[in-house]
């Protein structure tokens, strides 16, 4: 009893956790950049954990690679395995921003099961809206920072970065993600409608779920979020 009521003083304190739900290139990374310039959170991406694995180059990372390349979604019992490796780390205990997880029903509800065994708060739900097209300029011009992640766009006069290939800010080498081509955005598009966007009524039923306009840029998301935290 004692022990749940400082728990609950201290989570009072700390940020509210995150969940984005958006399409692929709807500026789920860049959101969670600049919360964390701002903000103390843990940025827990799926994506980023999923392609640390393929970087290992074993059996496992091979099999990852084959789906993300073709843009499907990697078994859920893989991405549960590194989830709860991550939430693990005492300091999520202070917010942290889950980027690409859920990704549809089946893994919302373990993600229930997940918190109710961790203790920790399921928090706000956050669904960034953006049209088609422009997902498509975003991910095709998309590149990022090997060094300290920064993402650019090439299809954006606002995104470029000021030398070709570099990072503004730490010099680093720029990349494109091997799956932001037109043929696998297509099917993570389609996997993201079949799949992802019954999360929202799940969500919505919850009473968690807010909508934000990501087509104005990405400090103008940003203001919006941000007026959600407080
Ligand atoms: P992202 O970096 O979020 O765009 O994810 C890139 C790819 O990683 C996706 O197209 C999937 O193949 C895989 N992936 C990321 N998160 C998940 C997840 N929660 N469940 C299954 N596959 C995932």
């Amino acid at each position: 009893m004692f022990q749940e009521i400082i728990r609950k003083v201290i989570r009072e304190d700390n940020m509210k956790n995150l969940i984005l739900i958006a399409a692929p290139g709807a500026g789920k990374g860049t959101l969670s950049k600049d919360l964390l310039e701002k903000y103390p959170y843990v940025h827990i991406s799926t994506g980023d954990l999923l392609r640390e694995q393929v970087a290992k180059g074993d059996e496992l990372g091979k099999k990852i690679h084959e789906m993300q390349m073709a843009g499907k979604l990697v078994s859920s019992e893989i991405v549960y395995k590194a989830l709860e490796y991550k939430l693990s780390d005492p300091a999520c205990d202070n917010g942290y921003i889950l980027d690409g997880f859920p990704r549809n029903l089946e893994q919302a509800i373990e993600y229930d099961n997940i918190l109710e065994k961790t203790g920790k708060d399921l928090g706000l739900v956050i669904l960034i809206n953006i049209e088609k097209n422009e997902l498509i300029d975003r991910i095709t011009g998309r590149y990022m920072c090997k060094d300290c992640g920064t993402i650019y766009n090439m299809n954006n006069p606002e995104m470029k970065p000021k030398v070709n290939g570099k990072c503004d800010k730490c010099n680093g080498e720029l990349y494109q993600r091997s799956d932001d081509n037109l043929e696998a955005f297509e099917t993570r598009y389609q996997t993201y409608l079949d799949s992802t966007e019954p999360l929202i009524n799940f969500y919505k039923e919850k009473g968690v779920l807010h909508i934000v306009d990501g087509s104005k840029g990405h400090l103008y998301t940003l203001e919006q979020v941000e007026k959600l935290l407080k």
